[in-house]
């Protein structure tokens, strides 16, 4: 009985590793122009804004490069509850787990927690008159969002991300 459980976990582990390979291999296929782009590398890149402008897509870069917002209710992943994980649109970085997604009537898909400390880098920023601490891609430096402290259980921490810089891959099931 433990050879044939041994045998069905080994069995499952050459399964779903060759399925994240599948998925890695399609992200990276999809981002084949974008030579910055890894789900693996998590060293700190350096890119002008002018190579990424030539890189990225309009919208991503409007938000990940010059700091914009996408209007509230609008993204593609403010409703989003599917288990899965949410990488760097710029740089293929691990940024949130689904597990940490709640539902937040701010508009935006809202996390309590990115998936590394190191995902993430926190900025001091008093834009537009206010005091605010803006997140960035913590392998990248490309803006994601805003974090607040309204959020709920375990960290009370609220990360405000833009969709557009966001890539959602569902979990193998
Ligand atoms: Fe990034």
């Amino acid at each position: 009985m433990r050879k044939l459980n041994l045998i069905a976990a080994v069995f499952c582990n050459l399964f779903f590793s060759q399925c994240k390979n599948t998925q890695n291999t399609a992200a990276m296929a999809a981002h084949k122009d974008n030579p910055y782009y890894s789900r693996t590398d998590t060293n700190h890149i350096q890119v002008s804004n002018a190579e990424w402008k030539k890189i990225l897509p309009k919208d991503v870069y409007g938000i990940a490069r010059e700091k914009g917002t996408e209007w509230a209710f609008t993204g593609k992943y403010y409703k989003t509850d599917t288990k899965g994980t949410y990488f760097c649109a710029v740089c293929g970085n691990e940024l949130f787990k689904s597990d940490a997604k709640f539902a937040s009537s701010c508009g935006w898909p809202s996390f309590y927690e990115a998936i590394r400390p190191t995902s993430v880098r926190y900025i001091d920023d008093t834009s537009h008159g206010m005091r605010r601490t803006e997140v960035v891609c913590g392998r990248c430096d490309s803006h994601l969002g805003h974090i607040f402290d309204d959020g709920p259980a375990p960290t009370h921490q609220r990360f405000c991300m833009n969709s557009a810089v966001l890539e959602f891959e569902p979990d193998v099931k």
